[in-house]
């Protein structure tokens, strides 16, 4: 391909922004060195001239308000009349032409009231500061992909006018893209799924931004996208969270140190940033703390809990569902005719915003497998592979390509449904714990035929909390998988004793190719001979760890079943087995095992007999 062929696709977001491209293997987005794929879309300017974009901008911002720019997409097209709203928050100067014209004595030349920003005294229109962050993009993807990149598919949402959607194309074409196609974002996210390749449905897009929310219904049919209605809050976010946090802390701080207490600029950025962490924590773990120093020694620390951060998140919550609800009638659906839910942006990873969709439209609907905030770039990825002529023979089959599974005591992998099933489909299996008392479990999720998890694709990996101590074997864990007919996975893992439960979604097959599942394959049958060997040694060890502490155990309970003859016997039998476990031969693992056994049959009758008294003595005091 030559230079000029390649095109990227961009989500240029109100909070963040990123770039995707298309590899031989799927899509993928373009992370910088530290592997961070999100750029703030927040634009710096010092005095001397020079401009920072992106995280640095971001950290600088309560330093420099007037010249630190961000939310540039809230002006892109607009006139100031429309922005009433937006100018009360914004703490930089946004002016309108006509003012500025009537100031210079040519209002005849100005058409409509457009939109400026003025930093330093310099004025800018949204399309140039939109092509400074876009130009950072560029820079970012040309670093990664070693080339340069003139061509680009950018996002902008559903609800975008004529003049919003020509603004970015100006904008694209300041930071010297040649912009191919502007993509809905909710499009871009179907896109990203596949869902347009599949079976015709009605998919709903639910985006909840750091600072704007909508609902999007479309409709797939022959393989295009149609957008039916959409509808939303561009005032309703991440950030209205964070606002929530930062006035319950607020508050708590003036009612212990005054009501009159003044928050310098720099304590209320501290503020803002330390709520926007704890609400991102919370997001997987059951709480945060935030610690805010006031100075003179007064530190003042809150920690949340996720039951807390969900009270205060209801109200926006319903909000949203609000819209939902509206966009469904403009559409003429109910939340019963929707196929699938697509979640996107940043603040979909919360756990109760996932939960409220799901009581909406049916939890299995709701789709969470890719990124929520890396989803739109891409879909504008696809959009953009399409436009360069690449063929899309991603997986998304009617079968599974792969065995998928989880990984078990000492590495191996455990297959719960098998290559070439048909989708939907579904498998559970019962797992335990190997360790009294053990409170959690971690579940590590595979596909690939081999027998060793390390030689398995990792798919990804969660957690099981919570888990009520239990001797070892004692707890029941189900775990769950599940493979709807868009070929995405859900795994589930519940303790049946105590009703705890969590889950994952994932795209199994996202970014593999024909070719790649079918070397996964061949490699498979390949080493078929020692891969049966390492999963037979892994259960043998297993077994034999079993057996190891089930003596130990037994020595401590019935100290006096041994003879000293047999105890020796024991103990010779035992360390045969130990040093057997360190070599790799199941044979002699085996047979070192059945010594054992055999060896450690007086102790296991006797605990049996105790077993029976204990029994029995439990009886009578029963009956007493
Ligand atoms: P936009 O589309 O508006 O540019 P994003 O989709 O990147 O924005 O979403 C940004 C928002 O998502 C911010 O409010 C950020 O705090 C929030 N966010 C990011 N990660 C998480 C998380 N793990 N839990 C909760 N909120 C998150
Ligand atoms: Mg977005």
């Amino acid at each position: 391909m030559a230079t000029d062929d390649l095109i990227i696709g961009i989500d240029l977001g109100t909070t963040n922004s990123l770039a995707g491209v298309m590899t031989p293997a799927g899509p993928v987005v373009v992370r910088d060195a530290a592997g961070s794929a999100l750029i703030p879309s927040v634009i710096a300017f010092t005095p001397d001239g020079a401009v920072t974009v992106g995280a640095a901008a971001k950290a600088h911002a309560v330093e420099n308000p007037l010249a630190t720019v961000y939310s540039v997409k809230r002006l892109m097209g607009k006139g100031v009349q429309d922005l009433a709203e937006d100018l009360r928050v914004l703490p930089y100067a946004v002016v309108g032409s006509r003012q500025v014209a009537l100031a210079e004595g040519q209002l005849d030349e100005i058409q409509r009231d457009l939109v400026w920003v003025r930093v330093n005294g310099r004025l800018m229109t949204p399309q140039e500061l939109s092509a400074v962050i876009l130009k950072e993009v560029k820079a970012r993807a040309e670093a990664a992909l070693g080339r340069a990149v003139t061509q680009a598919v950018i996002t902008v949402p559903a609800y975008f006018d004529d003049a919003q959607r020509q603004a970015t194309r100006d904008a694209g074409r300041i930071a010297g893209l040649e912009v191919k196609r502007i993509v809905n974002e909710p499009t871009a996210a179907v896109l990203a799924y596949g869902l347009d390749q599949r079976q015709d449905a009605t998919v709903a897009v639910y985006d909840l931004g750091g600072g704007t929310f909508d609902l999007s219904v479309l409709k797939i049919a022959g393989g295009v996208c149609q957008v039916l209605s959409t509808h939303g809050d561009t005032h309703l976010g991440g950030d209205d969270l964070d606002r929530e946090l930062m006035d319950l802390i607020a508050g708590e701080v003036r009612s212990r140190y005054g009501e009159h207490l003044e928050f310098t600029p720099a304590t209320r950025q501290a503020l803002r940033l330390f709520a926007e962490a704890a609400k991102i924590r919370i997001s997987d773990h059951p709480t945060a703390t935030v610690e805010v120093d006031l100075g003179e020694g007064r530190v003042f620390s809150r920690t949340i809990a996720r039951e807390e951060f969900e009270a205060l998140s209801a109200k926006w919550i319903d909000r949203t569902l609000e819209h939902c609800r509206l966009a469904l009638g403009d559409a003429g659906k109910t939340p019963a005719q929707i196929d699938r839910v697509v979640m996107v942006g940043g603040c979909t990873r919360i756990p109760y915003v996932r939960r409220r969709v799901g009581e909406l439209f049916g939890p299995a609907k709701v789709y969470t497998a890719v990124n929520p905030d890396e989803v739109v770039a891409l879909g504008a990825a696809v959009q953009a592979g399409i436009l360069m002529g690449l063929k899309r023979d991603l997986l998304l089959l009617d079968v599974t390509p792969l065995s998928l599974g989880i990984e078990t005591l000492g590495g191996a992998m455990g297959k719960l449904i098998l290559r070439n099933t048909t989708v939907p489909c579904q498998a559970s299996e019962v797992f335990t714990t190997y360790v009294d008392g053990q409170t959690s479990v971690d579940i590590h999720v595979l596909q690939g035929e081999r027998e060793l998890a390390a030689d398995c694709r990792s798919l990804g990996r969660f957690q099981l909390r919570g888990i009520p101590p239990m001797p070892a074997g004692g707890p029941r864990i189900r775990v769950g998988f599940l493979i709807d007919a868009n070929g995405i996975l859900n795994v589930s893992a519940r303790e049946e004793r105590s009703g705890r439960e969590a889950s994952v979604q994932i795209t199994p097959s996202h970014g593999l190719t024909r070719q790649e599942v079918d070397a996964m394959v061949k490699e498979s049958l390949a080493k078929a001979r020692p891969d049966m060997v390492a999963h037979q040694l892994i259960d043998l060890r297993n077994e034999a760890g079993r057996i190891l502490r089930a003596v130990e155990k037994a020595l401590i309970n019935v100290p006096q079943a041994l003879s000293s003859e047999q105890r020796l016997l024991l103990d010779g039998a035992v360390a045969m087995l130990k040093t057997r476990l360190q070599q790799d031969d199941p044979d002699q693992i085996y047979a070192a095992m059945n010594l054992v056994n055999d060896a450690a049959m007086p102790l296991t009758q006797a605990q049996m007999d105790q077993v029976m008294k204990q029994t029995v003595v439990g009886k009578k005091l029963e009956d007493l």
